[in-house]
């Protein structure tokens, strides 16, 4: 693949974006461009404006940027899951009446989760309710328990601004003021006989934040009496940085953890254990790139980490090579959200989490893990890893410039589920 064909891939994949985006959303975004052209002249910040703006506004900064930059990538994966479940639901019948609620800032994020959240009950083998409001509200969601009587269970989506604004970790007392919130959400709006879920959605959420709020809702719940509640679920949509033998893909996740009420004693039974088939990740991968376009000059993708393509370990016979130094990184404070550019890693496959043919071990400075294995001096440059053992924040020091080719990540959180193919001459390097 050439240079130039290697920038149309992406661009065409966001071009595409764009253009659904308006074929799907057509009547949404024209009747609410003024109104959001209005709102961000009088500097109304992106957390508070309407989100298919703020999404569509990120993919066309990024056509236009491109091959120098990408912006804000989890704006892109977002933008693609939005677009996905708008398009597999248009085609049912009660859309019609959905519809309307797009147009409110505040109901287009609500129902675009509560049609997240339907999928990922559907999944689960659930037959699943949406059930439209009028113009000026989101839907609700029911779902009928599986076995039994089939009961109907009402779900309550609930979305705190902290969560569904810019990603930052957040503190003990905020999940707890959440918590606070959502129970008196279900109060009003889970009551009756008939059993309950308030489910709190949010986007881009990091695992610390979402181990905060499982915390603050366990002990929220076990002060409670709620016979009907039966529990709280954390949903939030993400991106994962997929890395796959010869591609690098962002690929759209949905993360549910379904923390049972001590005190619900309804009818249905919740079975809050995910089957082992049970999809939690959507398996459909955002931007799907070759990376045969390696050392070309647009090093600045994000999308584009270096793997090992199928045609060198063909034609070179790779022979592991002997460690024979290593070297321990310092750990220092938990960098500021979005100050720099950090890897976290998830699964059984890390660590390590970046992985070569060199002869260097960099190990985990608190915990000597080796987070990245067989490197080469130069290969990683100014990054910030969270070891996944100790969780301690380890940093790759800014390497002076060298020839070497140079890969870009920009600020923000990469969270890798196996280790990133280092090599020989490319240097990975945080913005
Ligand atoms: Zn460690």
């Amino acid at each position: 693949m050439t240079i130039n064909e290697g920038k149309n891939v992406l661009q065409i994949v966001v071009e595409g974006l764009i253009q659904e985006a308006y074929e799907l959303l057509a009547e949404t975004i024209n009747a609410t461009r003024a109104a959001d052209a209005g709102a961000k002249r009088q500097g109304v910040s992106w957390t508070g404006r309407h989100r298919l703006h703020v999404l569509l506004e990120a993919a066309e900064d990024t056509w236009r940027g491109l091959p120098d930059a990408v912006v804000a990538p989890w704006f892109l994966a977002e933008l693609k899951t939005t677009l996905d479940v708008v398009r597999r639901w248009r085609g049912k019948p009660f859309w019609k009446e959905i519809k309307p609620s797009l147009k409110d800032p505040t109901h287009f994020k609500h129902t675009i989760l509560k049609l997240h959240a339907a999928e990922h009950l559907e999944r689960g083998g659930h037959k699943v309710e949406i059930v439209p409001r009028g113009k000026s509200a989101s839907p609700d969601l029911m779902l009928h328990a599986i076995a039994g009587t089939q009961d109907l269970v009402y779900v309550e989506c609930y979305q705190p601004s902290a969560l569904c604004g810019k990603p930052s970790d957040i503190s003990t007392k905020e999940a707890g003021s959440i918590v606070e919130k959502s129970m008196e959400k279900a109060k009003s709006q889970l009551k009756g006989k008939a059993p309950g879920i308030i489910a709190i959605c949010g986007y881009n959420q990091s695992h610390r934040s979402l181990e905060t709020l499982g915390q603050a809702v366990e002990t929220r719940l076990q002060r409670t009496y709620r016979p009907n509640l039966c529990g709280i679920w954390l949903v939030t949509l993400g991106v994962i940085l997929r890395i796959d033998k010869d591609s690098t893909s962002f690929t759209p996740t949905i993360s549910a953890n379904f923390i049972p009420n001590p005190s619900y004693s309804g009818r249905v039974d919740i079975e809050a254990k995910v089957p082992d088939d049970h999809p939690q990740l959507i398996k459909e991968p955002l931007i799907d790139i070759s990376t045969d376009s390696l050392g070309s000059k647009d090093i600045n993708l994000v999308t584009k980490l270096v793997t090992a393509s199928n045609v060198s370990s063909i034609l070179v016979k790779k022979a592991k090579s002997k460690v024979t130094r290593t070297g321990k990184l310092n750990i220092i404070e938990m960098p500021k959200q979005l100050s720099r550019a950090v890897v976290h890693g998830t699964g059984n496959k890390v660590p390590p989490l970046f992985e070569g043919e060199g002869n260097l071990d960099c190990l985990c400075g608190q915990c000597q893990a080796v987070l990245a294995k067989c490197a080469w001096d130069p290969s990683i440059s100014n990054i910030v890893v969270e070891c996944p053992i100790c969780r301690a924040y380890n940093e790759f020091p800014p390497l002076p410039d060298s020839e070497y080719n140079r890969l870009q990540l920009t600020k923000g959180n990469y969270n890798f589920s196996d280790a990133v193919k280092l090599r020989r001459r490319v240097c990975i390097e945080g913005q």
